[in-house]
């Protein structure tokens, strides 16, 4: 152990050394000593035989902070060619379940790949301004800026449900409505009950409302297919006439 002499001795030389820098030359010696004495035995790991358990250091690591987009990219490329993180380690049933369940209804992220470029003549091109006098200038503040349209909000607003945005979002999140979904998909065999379509994005409505009839929310019966056109044309107000 370093007595106090010694110890007050080295802040010293630390404080003396900041911001200065090791010459190449003095790095290599340094590192030559560690190896040495690691090899030794006579120094050892400074976190060798501790733990960071996350009760004691609540506050250790990138807990609850982001990192910079310098820091990322670095990161990205320090992982370039090396095995996925996924590769070899398995999710649970459950996890798989709930992801194969939530992409239902999504068409296949392949379908239409080759016609990405429709008409490369007359597709808007990047760069393009089609009335330079009218755009939207960079740096130009919008006029409805910070500013929310608190005439029609909330409980004003004149598709308000009753405030149940959070359970809203609970029970969509959960495997039971999930199955719900897909078995309402399987039973219209994933077409548009409206239109017809199929292989384009589709979601379930409830033909009586979510929120007037929380019994009948996970009801096969008052659950129909509807690609996403349709769908929004019931949250319209135009309103779906199914028997
Ligand atoms: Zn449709």
């Amino acid at each position: 152990m370093k007595s106090e002499k010694q110890r007050k001795h080295l802040v010293k030389l630390a404080i003396l050394r900041r911001g200065t820098h090791h010459s190449e030359e003095s790095k290599k010696k340094m590192s030559e000593i560690k190896k040495r004495l690691f090899a030794e035995g006579r120094l050892i790991q400074w976190s060798k035989g501790k733990h960071f358990s996350a009760e004691e250091y609540p506050n250790k690591g990138m807990r609850g902070k982001h990192h910079s987009l310098k820091s990322i990219q670095k990161m990205s490329e320090m992982h370039k060619g090396l095995p996925s993180y996924w590769k070899r380690k398995h999710r649970s049933e459950e996890t798989k379940e709930k992801i194969s369940l939530k992409l239902i209804g999504n068409p296949a992220w392949n379908k239409n790949i080759r016609d990405i470029h429709l008409s490369p003549q007359t597709e808007f091109k990047k760069g393009r301004h089609p009335s330079t006098s009218t755009e939207f200038k960079k740096g130009q503040i919008p006029w409805n800026r910070d500013k929310p349209y608190l005439q029609i909000r909330g409980s004003k607003h004149h598709n308000w449900k009753g405030g149940i945005t959070p359970f809203r979002i609970a029970l969509h999140n959960s495997l039971e409505y999930q199955r719900w979904r897909k078995t309402t998909f399987e039973r219209d065999n994933y077409t548009c009950q409206k239109c017809g379509q199929r292989g384009i994005k589709l979601g379930v409505h409830h033909i009586k409302p979510f929120a007037q009839f929380p019994e009948l929310r996970l009801d096969i019966n008052n659950g129909i297919t509807l690609c996403k056109d349709c769908h929004n044309q019931t949250k319209r107000g135009v309103g779906l006439c199914v028997v």
